[in-house]
């Protein structure tokens, strides 16, 4: 055992301690069929990112978990890992090239770049890792995985073929959202929409071969070179005779037909409708029902391209200003109206995104959404808080084919081969250098990679070995809670689902924990622009890992955000310090080194003990039930009010007293058996101090985070004696509150008399009960004393009190006191009367001024009455 030292250090301790578990391989979790399973996978941080505080949270809430049920004697494994975040990556190292080198991917090369982007990754990778391990995450780092190290790239192939031989991986012509930042397609679940305000334009197309005309209301004019059809509604009378018709667009001259389409509504605009299949998605797929033809207008960076004639070369913002500009000098603009709509933007760069038609690889949603909606339906997944399963069932429900290629070079690239002699593509799981049709070998890989979610989708089997049959994949798969953020349920958690049921027939978790956003004290969300983000790792720094973790859970419940302030991690860090002092104070008063419960134990040792196994029974229920908010509260209750400030005050006397030896020896026994198992309560939260203060106390094993998690032992439960000491408690606290108003300080004692219904259990605590109520003496009445009226008496519902008056007061002195005070309150009534009795005050003043001086006289003439009444009491 070490002596604790007098101030409690986190920054001491954390590394030591870390280093400790880790070298004992407490972390490690192997397959073992003496022990039940319990498996989390993190959500993979990308790799070359830093630790935030959104991590910081999912990690502390993930390591409880983990810490909790490796106590109870789980097989638990914690599977680690970092994301290749293809966009996010990718454009990091484009910028360091560009700042640094003034050069492009493209001036490397696709070879030369990656090995910029895998030296990236070499000297970063690691940097969220050690940051990880500096908040305490008690992960298997020996079984750390990379979402493209070999193993999980072997996934990814497998996958795709077996989904691609399936029919569920498809390459199409399709219309996607593009971002042309970015240059990329993006997944529906990248787009973020926004209301803009925007124009309504409304130009005239001639009818070919007659005077007439229609009006199609457009807000985007810069894609009327794309249109081949103007649609109109099947039932609107005012376009019936036009079906079948050709109109002529005007300055490019291309004619394009007129058409019904049930899509179009009549009351939208002049209800004549331009149809640009190639940058519009409704307009897609009227364009696939009437056989339209398709002409792309922009390049993928929004210039317009050759099919836009004059306006070639054009930025798409340059071109509406001078298409509208056209329009309006042949006179086709007939009116413009204000208009706001739903903009789709680029989840990361904000850029507007510009639908288009392009050749992409897509999954078929439709069969996979199917048995991944009934898990969630027939309650095999679960979601917790259970509103999330909704949120999750209703985009299932609505989900469109996922678009899972990039038109990046970081990622997983696409497994299809093209011959250049005969056409033919091929997909494999082995690069294919021969075309198997024709024996070409010009071959060239597909260029584009996949969507980064593509492999994190299979991150819950393929970090356990998946395809290989490994024992690790038998004994830890299906894992048992996913914990994440609910901003990631469609990217993540939903294809994660569907891909377990695909590739494993099973779901990938029990359990889906979603948990909020972390704000800041004001509820705005941290940002970079806004500047309000803390960095967790300054205040691991400044505080220590467990007053952040324990900020980070306090008042948590799921699904809901939280706010992060310093004054929180403030308090935590306090509550850290009187953990410390207590335990200390306990340590020094030591002299035994075994901690079990003696045979015999007094009131007030049945009443912590009591209360301590309601505590077991409590926390392990709700974290149990994913409230750690709660778990927590009450382990902070316990501590803070009944062990440190009544528990410990309560056996004072008798531990300082060495002649009892056994009264000595039983309450160091109840006060180490308590601290310790609540030490190991409060370990999955505070695991730093938890251990420090376990290790010095007397303990068997080497750890608490490999101890025996405590159980709830009917036999320890004492609810009489509870209530018993609780009564106490209550009467002690009306004696001190008594004693403060009447502004006695506790070096002054007084005899306390008590009439009580329950005087055998007043009797048994009369040791602490006389100290903590700063009694002389304690004395049991029979009845009402005669003398009352000399006696202070104080009401509680377990006892009546009777303290001598003149045991608490100096009369003289008091008497005195109080005569000064009197003269003071009257000269105050004195100086606000004088102005509430002139009528030149009280006709000018504000009403409110008038009031309040009226009010102040008030409380002086109260106050005045009640020192009276003192004075009278003391004749
Ligand atoms: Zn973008
Ligand atoms: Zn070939």
């Amino acid at each position: 055992m070490n002596e604790l030292p007098k101030v409690y250090d986190p920054s001491a301790v954390e590394e030591p301690l870390y280093r400790f578990w880790e070298e004992n391989g407490f972390f490690h979790a192997e397959p073992d069929e003496t022990k039940k399973p319990f498996t989390i996978v993190i959500p993979p941080p990308n790799v070359t990112g830093q630790l935030h505080m959104g991590h910081a949270f999912d990690e502390t809430l993930q390591d409880i978990l983990i810490r909790f049920k490796r106590m109870q004697g789980y097989s638990a494994l914690w599977m680690p890992g970092t994301d290749h975040a293809g966009i996010a990556t990718q454009i990091k190292v484009e910028e360091s090239l560009r700042v640094n080198e003034k050069l492009t991917r493209y001036d490397l090369g696709r070879e030369k770049f990656l090995e910029r982007v895998w030296d990236w990754k070499n000297q970063y990778g690691s940097r969220i890792i050690s940051q990880l391990k500096k908040l305490g995450s008690s992960c298997d780092w020996e079984r750390e995985r990379f979402t493209m190290d070999e193993g999980c790239s072997k996934a990814v192939r497998e996958v795709f073929v077996n989904l691609y031989e399936k029919g569920l991986i498809y390459k199409g012509s399709r219309i996607i959202n593009w971002c042309p930042h970015c240059t990329t397609a993006l997944s529906d679940a990248e787009v973020e929409y926004e209301n803009q305000a925007g124009k309504l334009w409304y130009i005239k197309y001639d009818i070919k071969g007659s005077d007439e005309y229609v009006v199609v209301a457009t807000t985007r004019p810069e894609t009327f070179m794309g249109d081949t059809g103007v649609a109109v509604n099947p039932d609107d009378e005012r376009y019936q005779h036009l079906i079948g018709k050709t109109c002529i667009l005007p300055i490019i001259g291309r004619e394009i037909p007129i058409f019904a389409d049930s899509y179009v509504d009549p009351a939208f605009g002049t209800g004549c409708v331009k149809t640009t299949p190639c940058h519009d998605p409704n307009d897609f797929e009227m364009g696939l029902r009437h056989n339209l033809e398709q002409i792309l207008v922009f390049n993928g960076d929004a210039t317009v391209n050759e099919n836009g004639g004059k306006y070639c070369g054009m930025d798409r913002y340059e071109c509406r200003k001078a298409v509208l500009a056209d329009l309006e000098a042949e006179g086709r603009l007939l009116k413009i109206e204000d208009h706001g709509h739903n903009v789709g933007t680029c989840y990361r760069c904000g850029t507007t995104v510009e639908p288009m038609t392009s050749a992409q690889w897509f999954v078929k949603m439709a069969p996979l959404a199917k048995p991944a909606m009934d898990v969630v339906h027939n309650g095999r997944v679960k979601f917790v808080p259970d509103r999330f399963s909704k949120t999750y069932l209703r985009w299932m429900e609505n989900v469109h084919d996922w678009c899972i290629s990039r038109q990046l070079w970081w990622g997983h690239r696409i497994p299809a081969f093209y011959c250049a002699d005969c056409g033919e593509m091929t997909v494999s799981k082995e690069d294919v250098t021969v075309c198997p049709k024709c024996g070409g070998t010009h071959i060239h890989q597909e260029e584009d990679v996949l969507d980064t979610w593509f492999s994190s989708a299979l991150w819950p089997f393929s970090t356990l070995g998946w395809p290989e049959k490994t024992r690790e994949l038998d004994y830890f798969y299906p894992t048992s809670v996913l914990v994440t953020g609910y901003d990631i349920i469609f990217f993540w958690v939903a294809r994660m689902i569907f891909s377990g049921l695909e590739h494993m027939g099973q779901e990938p978790f029990k359990t889906v924990y979603i948990h909020g956003l972390v704000r800041d004290a004001q509820g705005r969300k941290m940002s970079k622009s806004l500047g309000n983000g803390i960095d967790p790792l300054e205040v691991i720094e400044q505080y220590g890992a467990d007053a952040l973790r324990f900020t980070l859970v306090t008042g948590n419940s799921p699904g809901n955000d939280m706010r992060f302030s310093t004054e929180k991690v403030e308090s935590s860090r306090n509550f850290a310090n009187k953990i410390w002092n207590a335990s200390r104070f306990i340590q020094m008063n030591l002299t035994i080194s075994h901690a079990e419960l003696p045979e015999k134990l007094a009131l007030e040792d049945k009443w912590i003990v009591s209360k301590y196994n309601g505590l077991v029974k409590a926390v392990t229920e709700n974290i149990d039930k994913y409230e750690l908010g709660l778990a927590v509260q009450k382990l902070y209750d316990f501590i803070w009010d009944n062990f440190c400030d009544w528990y410990i005050e309560i056996v004072k006397p008798r531990l300082q007293d060495k002649t009892d030896k056994e009264a000595n020896e039983n309450t160091q026994r109840v006060l180490c058996y308590v601290l310790s198992g609540t030490m190991q309560l409060l370990h999955p939260f505070m695991p730093f101090i938890t251990e420090t203060i376990w290790q010095a106390l007397p303990h068997e094993g080497k750890s608490v985070m490999v101890s025996k998690w405590p159980e709830y032992r009917e036999e320890l439960c004492f609810k009489a004696e509870e209530e018993q000491v609780e009564r106490m408690m209550e009467t002690i606290r009306a004696i001190r509150n008594r004693r403060a108003e009447m502004n006695v300080p506790p070096s002054k004692k007084a005899n306390v008399l008590l009439f009580t219904p329950h005087r055998s259990a007043y009797e048994a605590g009369a040791l602490f009960f006389g100290k903590l109520s700063y009694a002389s003496e304690v004395e049991f009445l029979d009845a009402a004393p005669a003398n009352a009226e000399s006696m202070v008496s104080i009401v509680t519902p377990g006892a009546q009190v009777y303290m001598p008056l003149g045991e608490l007061i100096d009369f003289e002195k008091e008497r005195a006191r109080l005569e000064k005070e009197k003269a003071k309150v009257e000269s105050d009534i004195a100086f606000v009367m004088k102005k509430l009795d002139n009528p030149s005050f009280v006709g000018k003043a504000p009403e409110k001024v008038v009031a309040a001086e009226q009010e102040k006289a008030a409380k002086y003439r109260e106050l005045l009455e009640k020192i009276e009444e003192s004075l009278n009491a003391l004749k």
